[in-house]
């Protein structure tokens, strides 16, 4: 029989939402998923029974080697401020800041994954002039260094996986685990930003139900309505890398089929676009964020010949909140 995966969860700055999501982990549920991959949670700030007392016990005996620590997980920015002393988070009854527990165990830990996008780069918690200090695992936004520095490795000769998204969706963190777990985690599965590469190979845009309404360029213009929100309402699907259409969360829902613009939350300084998130910035009318992979020359090129090929259904469909004109009849049965 194989030994569990001994796995640490630690928050700091959070707003606990990738906890919040990760709960709503199905098909299987996330204490089944964490059975099936051989994880055993040693620790959880919201799943937890264990005293403020065990739990600071615990962590001494993974310091001392007593207890032996495979995963270690952080939520949330490590906050450094003030003055780089990490007195802005303590960790309870231990007289330390978070930011040197952080650091200690993360030398033990075979394995560091950062959940979410504020322990990847520093998220949300970093905008905003950065009162905290604050930043992700081993990225300051898109900067190398973080906590841990650019040249950091675990002791498996990983660096820290990035499991970016605000929050997560729950299937990333548990296949994240489960393939650390089956032994199939190395630089290969891991893109440019160390993000697993099991949901950063796809975009946002596929599988988008208002894929039809790109084709055609027939875009939205307001809030609620149906066309694609690329043109005015700022989204980023077709440069952020995820699989929230494909995988939809809680099996049916994603920001896009919510209403709202896919902002690219799993990125480094997506917090701080320099525009409102729902207003997409453009030049001589042309958005300056064009699709991954395609030439500006040629996005002009087909944007216009869309444009003057959209069907009435999809021009009408695109600036209301409900089907206006409905898809043509087929012919009845014996009609030629
Ligand atoms: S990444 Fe987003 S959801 Fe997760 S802790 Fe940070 S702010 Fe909260
Ligand atoms: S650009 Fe955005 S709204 Fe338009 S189809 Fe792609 S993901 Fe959907």
């Amino acid at each position: 029989m194989t030994t569990a995966l001994r796995t640490l969860w630690l928050q700091s700055g959070s707003c606990g939402g990738c906890s919040m999501s990760l709960l709503n982990a199905e098909s299987p549920d996330l204490y089944a998923t964490l059975e099936y991959a051989g994880i055993e949670l040693l620790w959880h700030p919201s799943l937890s029974e264990a005293s403020n007392g065990e739990f600071i016990d615990l962590l001494n005996r993974i310091m001392s080697g007593e207890q032996a620590l495979d995963i270690l997980c952080l939520e949330g920015s490590v906050m450094r401020g003030p003055n780089d002393t990490g007195r802005f988070h303590m960790l309870a009854g231990t007289g330390r800041p978070m930011m040197q527990w952080i650091a200690d165990l993360s030398r033990k830990a075979r394995y560091t994954i950062a959940i979410g996008s504020c322990a990847a780069f520093g998220g949300v918690t970093m905008a905003g002039g950065n009162p905290t200090e604050a930043c992700g695992l081993q990225y300051e936004g898109n900067q190398p260094g973080g906590l841990l520095g650019e040249d950091w490795h675990s002791p498996e000769g990983l660096r820290v996986i990035n499991v970016a998204g605000c929050p997560v969706h729950p299937g990333w963190v548990t296949d994240t685990l489960a393939q650390v777990a089956m032994g199939d985690m190395d630089e290969t599965q891991l893109d440019e930003w160390n993000r697993p590469r099991s949901y950063t190979n796809h975009l946002v845009h596929h599988g988008c139900t208002r894929n039809e309404f790109y084709e055609f360029k027939a875009s939205a213009e307001a809030p609620s309505d149906q066309g694609c929100m690329m043109e005015h309402m700022g989204c980023l699907g077709t440069q952020a890398h995820a699989d929230c259409n494909r995988r939809p969360w809680n099996g049916e829902g994603s920001c896009i089929r919510g209403g709202y613009a896919c902002i690219n939350c799993t990125a480094p300084v997506f917090e701080e676009p320099g525009h409102p998130f729902t207003e997409t910035p453009k030049i001589a009318g042309i958005p300056i964020g064009l699709p991954t992979d395609m030439p500006k020359a040629w996005f002009v090129a087909l944007a216009s010949l869309s444009k003057a090929a959209t069907p009435k259904r999809l021009r009408e469909n695109a600036v209301a909140d409900h089907i206006v004109v409905p898809p043509g009849s087929d012919k009845k049965r014996g009609e030629r």
